[in-house]
């Protein structure tokens, strides 16, 4: 258990690390803990070491583990693919959602909330395996819908490249993904430009600070590897 609080340590000064090497502040990182698969357990051992921010992508263990861990101040991102009929019961519980790729889903969600509920569009970059995420010419259409519904508030921009042993090969999808919110934001006024860009995982989230993520979703290299 003491090795997540060692993880999390060398996570965070490699984050550190990354964001010398390309002149950014530390500070506009969020890591999000991606914890599907880990017990309970695991998630209380993190927070104990300072982690807030965790990451679920099925909706019925999300709801298990917010239960067991509502005496918790944890914050919540959803980072799997969201079917419509789940959206009704991930809203209440999750501060964003990473992976919107249809405005069925975000209306849904809406429809739940109190407060506005953050909310990433996911992209699928070229040669993306998955089917999730929109395609680079659907993303501005998507965006001016989202950016108009009330109950959301459009934040930004995810993208899950395929696994490739060699990180370097993600940054072609990460620089391209920086690309597309210069391009959302070139066309909005200065107050609502959209900051966040979720991209970077165990393997290649320094590369990713490097092309601009604010927000790196990291599993493995805090848990282990998932069973
Ligand atoms: C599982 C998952 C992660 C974490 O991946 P690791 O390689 O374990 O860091 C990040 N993002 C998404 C969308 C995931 O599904």
């Amino acid at each position: 258990m003491r090795q997540i609080a060692e993880n999390l340590l060398q996570v965070q000064h490699r984050i550190r690390a990354a964001c010398s090497s390309a002149g950014r502040n530390p500070e506009e990182i969020t890591l999000v803990a991606v914890s599907k698969g880990q017990p309970v357990e695991v998630i209380r051992e993190a927070y104990a070491a300072g982690q807030r921010a965790f990451g679920e992508n099925y909706a019925q263990e999300l709801a298990a583990k917010a239960a067991a861990l509502a005496d918790l101040p944890l914050e919540w991102h959803f980072t799997g693919h969201l079917q419509r009929n789940k959206a009704k019961a991930v809203a209440p519980l999750v501060q964003c959602v990473e992976t919107i790729d249809a405005i069925e889903t975000a209306k849904q969600l809406a429809q739940k909330r109190t407060a506005p509920l953050d909310i990433l569009i996911q992209v699928k970059i070229a040669n993306e395996a998955t089917k999730s995420g929109v395609s680079p010419a659907e993303l501005p259409a998507l965006a001016e819908a989202l950016r108009t519904l009330e109950g959301i508030q459009l934040r930004g921009l995810m993208c899950l490249p395929p696994y490739d042993p060699d990180p370097s090969r993600s940054r072609p999808a990460f620089h391209q993904l920086a690309e597309l919110l210069k391009g959302l934001n070139s066309r909005l006024p200065p107050s609502q430009k959209l900051c966040d860009l979720s991209m970077g995982m165990s393997h290649d989230f320094e590369i990713a600070i490097d092309e601009g993520a604010t927000i790196v979703r990291i599993g493995t290299a805090l848990f282990g590897e998932r069973a």
